[in-house]
């Protein structure tokens, strides 16, 4: 029994995921503005570790947390937006909760290898995302670098919600100690002290599904589609199986087709194997380079009537043996001698669109398209008093305007687009302050650069709106609802490289 003590072996951030069923993560395009620069994250790793090398290193810390852990988390795509782009901190569908990008840090004596964001509420999206100092010379095996899968064992134990032991032999110690195997007993008891330990599925808890004998029977799931998804079920630790077993239907000629999902669902690299009653194999799939991904097995001439078993397991002996996944079991084709088949008609399901929603007249681009980065942004010049740009449009539901200015003196500024999303940034891409509609923001020096970048606030276009810069004292714009925001407070859990502090 371990007795890890909260403190020194461990030291919890205070925030945790609020679904830590379903945590996504991506990899952020190079090109999008990071927290320190461009992120050239792909680019670089690619040429130094080969593409799908590194991510693999990535989704392997990740699983590492999720074998321990009463999690899920799995890989989602990433659009072309910026670190901390406005939106939802879990479940924004444009990009994964945790994301990771990579920029190289300005300062090449900064001994930071790598930045992690707790979970959130922390800012807007940036809560969980991680940044790579691609300066650094990274190495997968440590050899005179630093180990890749390391670096991000810690820092993604910061985007689940652990802040730095003071145990240097634990992965959360704040210097990089060298290659880590994999989690120490004290970071294991940090992260179950968040989320607790994987708990077995509801048919496990009930003794179903751990043998032949106890496989867990889906038949009377299947219906006159003669289909079903099995859902939440798990593999909680490596080598782990689960059985399933099913009697096909009185349909002569059938096919049946099994399949382990971890797709959208998990880390896991399921294997999938499907026997007849008398134990015989009739085939198996699995993919051990690939994670959170799906394995079928499919099977012609079913014999009506006669038991199959299906067996579900890791395809690989690491942290990617286990997680969440679906099983599907679906029977298609075969005719009945009595009841010739009938294909069923297909029934829509309520909610479901069958087709795309007429649009109407479309909102189109406003005069300075696109100023959809910093570096594209809309230069309002020096604004010693106030200015107003009219007649400004969202035409999609993620267009990103973005625009610069230079304050005229130190002093309270406000920034107005009536409905949209603002967020004001430095020079540096540092958010300070956002809000929707009217932002105010105190600008210390005189002549300091910048950005202000409109987003919808809604999630749909925005036909008209009008940016208003203006200092507070500037009489052209009432003054009455100032509100005065702080900066962003940011946590940011700084790796140093080893000189202690
Ligand atoms: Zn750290």
């Amino acid at each position: 029994m371990l007795l890890a003590t909260v403190g020194y072996d461990y030291i919890l951030s205070g925030t945790r995921w609020v679904n830590p069923s379903h945590i996504t993560y991506s990899v952020a395009p190079d090109g999008v503005l990071w927290d320190h620069g461009t992120s050239n994250l792909n680019a670089a790793f690619n040429a130094k570790f080969g593409n799908g090398v590194w991510q693999r290193q990535f989704a392997l810390a990740l699983a590492t947390w999720q074998s321990v852990a009463n999690i899920n988390i799995a890989q989602v795509s990433d659009s072309a937006l910026g670190f901390g782009t406005f939106g939802k901190s879990q479940g924004d569908p444009r990009f994964g909760d945790i994301r990771l990008g990579g920029a190289p840090f300005s300062n090449s004596s900064n001994p930071t290898l790598a930045i992690g964001y707790y979970p959130p509420p922390q800012g807007t999206t940036e809560a969980g995302d991680l940044e790579i100092n691609t300066t650094k010379n990274f190495t997968i095996g440590g050899g005179g670098g630093y180990d890749l899968y390391s670096v991000l064992l810690h820092e993604t134990g910061h985007a689940l919600g652990l802040d730095h032991s003071l145990n240097p032999n634990t992965v959360m110690f704040a210097n990089y100690e060298g290659v880590r195997a994999g989690l120490r007993p004290e970071d294991i008891a940090g992260i179950q002290a968040i989320y607790g330990p994987r708990t077995l599925d509801a048919y496990q808890a009930r003794g179903l599904g751990l043998g032949w004998s106890s496989a867990i029977d889906v038949t009377a799931g299947l219906g006159s589609v003669r289909q079903t998804t099995v859902g939440n079920v798990a593999l909680n630790s490596i080598g782990a199986t689960e059985y399933f077993t099913v009697i096909a239907p009185s349909t002569p000629g059938a096919t049946l087709q099994v399949t382990a999902a971890a797709g959208n669902v998990s880390l896991l690299s399921p294997k999938i194997s499907l026997y007849d009653g008398a134990g015989n194999l009739l085939g198996a799939a699995a993919n051990p380079s690939a994670w959170s991904n799906n394995v079928s097995v499919t099977t012609a001439q079913i014999v009506p009537g006669q038991r199959y078993f299906v067996a579900v397991t890791g395809a690989t002996s690491d942290a990617f043996a286990i997680g969440a996944y679906q099983l599907q079991v679906a029977f298609t084709g075969g005719t009945s001698p009595n009841n010739p088949a009938v294909t069923p008609p297909q029934v829509t399901p309520p909610g479901m669109i069958t087709a795309p929603p007429v649009i109407g007249s479309k909102v189109g681009p406003d005069r300075f398209e696109s100023n959809n980065t910093f570096a594209l942004a809309t230069n309002l010049g020096a604004v010693p008093g106030a200015v107003t740009v009219a007649n400004l449009t969202l035409d999609t539901s993620s267009d990103l305007d973005n625009f610069i200015f230079r304050n005229g003196k130190a002093g309270v500024y406000r920034v107005t687009a009536t409905g949209a999303a603002i967020r004001i940034f430095d020079g540096y891409g540092n958010q300070l302050a956002a809000g929707t509609g009217d932002v105010s923001i105190r600008i210390f020096k005189p002549r300091t650069s910048l950005y202000v970048q409109i987003s919808s606030a809604t999630g749909t276009e925005n036909a008209n709106y009008s940016l208003i810069v203006s200092a507070k004292n500037a009489r052209a714009v009432a003054t009455a609802s100032v509100k005065v925001r702080r900066p962003l407070h940011r946590q940011l859990a700084l790796w140093a490289v080893r000189p202690r502090v």
